[in-house]
Order: C-alpha cells, then sequence, then structure tokens
C-alpha cells in the first residue's frame, strides 16, 4: 500500500488521480491532499477518502473547511504544500497543481527522496536546472504525468540515451487549430476552452490553443529527458492518438498509441515499473478511427511555440520570464482583460525586455517570476 499525496486534488488532474486510487483501492491510500479554494470538491474529497493530512492556499478557506475536517489536520499555503512533500508517510507525491507556485514542493519532494509523479509542467519550466540538478543528487525519478512526456517515458524503455536521434512531440492544434490569424481576432474564451479531444483544466486549454502548452511541453521534454533542443520536433495530429515517439539512430520509430485518456499517464507514473489494468479507460479501436492526419507545425502561425524553443535555447532566466508572462497573460484573457491574440504580445514583450541571467538561483527565479508578473498585471489591470 502507498501513501499517496496529491497536490492539486480539486483540479483535472487531480480528479482523474482520484479515479485511479478507486480502481486500486489496495495499492493505493490518498494520504494527503492540496487544494486552493475549491471548497465543496475538497469536502467531497474528505468524505470519500479520509486523508490525514489536507493543504489548502490560505486562512480563510482554512477556516470554511472546519465542517468537514478537524482544522489541527490542516495546513495553507506552500509551507503547507512542503510539509506534506516532506511528510515521513508519504510515498509519492503527485504534483498537480496549476503554475509555478508547484515548484518548491517538487524541491522538497525531491530533497526527500519522494517518488514523483510530476504534471505540474510550469515547475520544469521555470526552474528545470535546478530541478533536475536536485533530482540528480538525490537520486531521484521525476515520473512523467503529461502524456506526451509519458509515451517518450514509455517508447525508452530499455534503449540506450546515446541511441536517440530525437523526439517528436504530437501537437493536437487546440481549439483553434482550423482557423487562420485573422480568424483569430474576435475570438472568445469559450471559444478557446472548447478543446477537440481532451477536458482539461482553463489554463492549459488556453495555452493548448495558443501552441504555448507545446512549448512548455517541449521545455519540459529537454529536462526530462536530457535532450538538446535541436532534436526535439512538434508535430501536428489531430486525433491525439499517437501521444509521441522517439526516432532512433537506426530510424526505427517508438510510440506510444491510446484513446486520450490522462489517467493512464497518471497511472503508469503510479505503478512504474509495473502496470495495472485500468478496466474503465476504452479500448483503442485502429480500424473504427481508420485513418490518422499529420501535417508539419507552423510556428509563425503559432508564435508562441517559437518563443518558447527560443526561451529554451537561450536558457538562464528567459524560460522563467516566458512562463511567468505566459500565466499572467493567460490569467487576464480568462478574466476577459486582453484579447487572445495580446496573450503573444504580452510574452514577446516581457521576454524582449529581459536581461537574460546565466544559471539563476532559486531566489532570483522566484523574483524574475514575480517581477514579469507585476509589471504585466499593472500595466493591464
Ligand atoms: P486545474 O486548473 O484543473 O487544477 C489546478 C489545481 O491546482 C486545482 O486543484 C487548484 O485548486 C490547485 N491550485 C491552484 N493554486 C493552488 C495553490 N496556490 N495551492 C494549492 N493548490 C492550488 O489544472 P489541471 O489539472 O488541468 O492542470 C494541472 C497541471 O497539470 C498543470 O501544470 C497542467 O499544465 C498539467 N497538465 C494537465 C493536463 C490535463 O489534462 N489537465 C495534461 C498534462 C499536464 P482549486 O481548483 O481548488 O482552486
Ligand atoms: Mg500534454
Amino acid at each position: 500500500m502507498k501513501n499517496i499525496t496529491l497536490l492539486g486534488a480539486t483540479g483535472s488532474i487531480g480528479m482523474q488521480t482520484l479515479d485511479v486510487l478507486r480502481e486500486h483501492k489496495h495499492e493505493f491510500r490518498l494520504y494527503s491532499f492540496a487544494f486552493g479554494k475549491n471548497i465543496e470538491q475538497a469536502a467531497r474529497i474528505i468524505r470519500e477518502f479520509s486523508p490525514e493530512i489536507v493543504v489548502t492556499q490560505d486562512l480563510p478557506i482554512k477556516q470554511q473547511l472546519t465542517p468537514y475536517i478537524d482544522s489541527s489536520k490542516v495546513l495553507i499555503g506552500t509551507e503547507g504544500l512542503e510539509q506534506v512533500c516532506a511528510d515521513p508517510n508519504t510515498d509519492i507525491v503527485v504534483n498537480a497543481v496549476m503554475g509555478s507556485v508547484g515548484l518548491t514542493a517538487t524541491l522538497t519532494a525531491i530533497e526527500h527522496q519522494k517518488r514523483i509523479a510530476i504534471a505540474n509542467k510550469e515547475t520544469l519550466v521555470t526552474a528545470g536546472h535546478l530541478v533536475m540538478e536536485a533530482a540528480k543528487k538525490h537520486n531521484v525519478q521525476l515520473l512523467p504525468v503529461d502524456s506526451e512526456h509519458s509515451a517518450i517515458f514509455q517508447s525508452l524503455n530499455g534503449e540506450s540515451h546515446r541511441d536517440i536521434d530525437k523526439l517528436i512531440l504530437t501537437a493536437s492544434g487546440g481549439s483553434f487549430r482550423d482557423k487562420t490569424r485573422e480568424q483569430l481576432q474576435g475570438v472568445s474564451v469559450s471559444d478557446a476552452l472548447n478543446h477537440p479531444n481532451w477536458s482539461m483544466g482553463a489554463k492549459i486549454t488556453i495555452d493548448s490553443a495558443t501552441m504555448m502548452n507545446k512549448g512548455l511541453e517541449v521545455i519540459e521534454a529537454h529536462w526530462l529527458f536530457q535532450i538538446p533542443y535541436e532534436q526535439i520536433e512538434v508535430l501536428q495530429h489531430k486525433e491525439s492518438i499517437i501521444h509521441s515517439m522517439v526516432e532512433y539512430t537506426d530510424k526505427s520509430i517508438l510510440a506510444q498509441l491510446g484513446t486520450p485518456d490522462m489517467r493512464v499517464p497518471i497511472q503508469y507514473a503510479l505503478s512504474y515499473p509495473n502496470r495495472l489494468p485500468l478496466a474503465s479507460s476504452k479500448s483503442l479501436n485502429l480500424a473504427e478511427i481508420s485513418t490518422l492526419h499529420f501535417s508539419e507545425m507552423d510556428q509563425e502561425r503559432f508564435p508562441c511555440l517559437a518563443y518558447a524553443y527560443q526561451a529554451g535555447k537561450q536558457g538562464g532566466s528567459l524560460p522563467t520570464v516566458l512562463n511567468a508572462a505566459n500565466e499572467a497573460a493567460v490569467d487576464l484573457f480568462l478574466q476577459e482583460k486582453i484579447t487572445f491574440l495580446e496573450i503573444e504580445e504580452i510574452i514577446e514583450q516581457a521576454m524582449g525586455a529581459h536581461q537574460v541571467i546565466v544559471n539563476p538561483g532559486l531566489e532570483t527565479i522566484q523574483a524574475i517570476d514575480q517581477e514579469t508578473r507585476v509589471q504585466i498585471y499593472d500595466k493591464y489591470e
């Protein structure tokens, strides 16, 4: 029986992780969980799973939890997140919070040598060098939850790193894949939130529409698999059936396929190196699908992907600026304070104005993250 600490339990990945736990009650137990402000959902999770500890965003939310759990069992803020990651009873940390708020939790889990199932891609984008350095030092493997990275991880099983020629990340194209740039002028928040293949949290759904999600994933892949950016490609594949691929030097390509269901990579990160049945997931019927489509990714149509490659290749503090500017811009778009196309303008401006710092430490990263957001909110709110 493994004790799970689930950060971001009330979110899209969090709820699907709980589904996996429901299917495997003898293997996994929800020991603790963290959420932001969705009290109703948190109360349901407490009732069903009776966790030992709950972490919430702040004191007012903690006070609203008193009808559901003894307040001695409720922690708050990033300190709370770090505490549950350091807890000796925690075996596996699933980091599924949204945004760079998950960074110090990831670092704490690494220091305490926990198994980490990582969905929180912003952590690797904003401070990949620090996270990977810590993982190496403490001999911790980060197990990817993101479907593309899980596919690559599975396609690398038993292979040698030196035989890799390139990683090929597939991209569905998001909600606006069939629109021209001109047609993006007046798109609304609800149009952008309507993803064709996946049901996900709001921020990542917008990231998919701008293609920033794929950009963040390129940086995530660079760090997780230690592959240069020149050897990471993105291929548009609208059905989301091939979740990603690895091409080897002998031109063999290994891929992982399946119906789009995030519970599959979530479960694999929990059960690795073993597999467990997932009875409620649907089998892939290729005869029924019959045709799969692929096309080259157009970085002019989707400039956010180009910005991510640029930030990744230049490195230093630039990926932190890319990520923070993107988080702030997407938030402003969701609040209907800016237009869809202003998201990419804001990111481009923030990156252009930044003086890159080489090999930034944690405090520098946190300061730049904060500064970038403040400047954007000051201008647009
Ligand atoms: P959601 O927005 O659905 O969920 C985010 C979760 O984080 C919620 O539980 C939210 O709590 C919690 N949260 C936010 N702020 C805080 C905070 N300060 N303290 C504690 N908890 C907090 O996001 P997703 O589940 O879609 O995505 C989560 C991460 O996984 C992201 O990094 C995303 O890029 C990545 N990912 C998601 C995929 C998906 O299919 N959804 C696929 C691959 C990666 P509350 O709602 O209660 O405020
Ligand atoms: Mg993904």
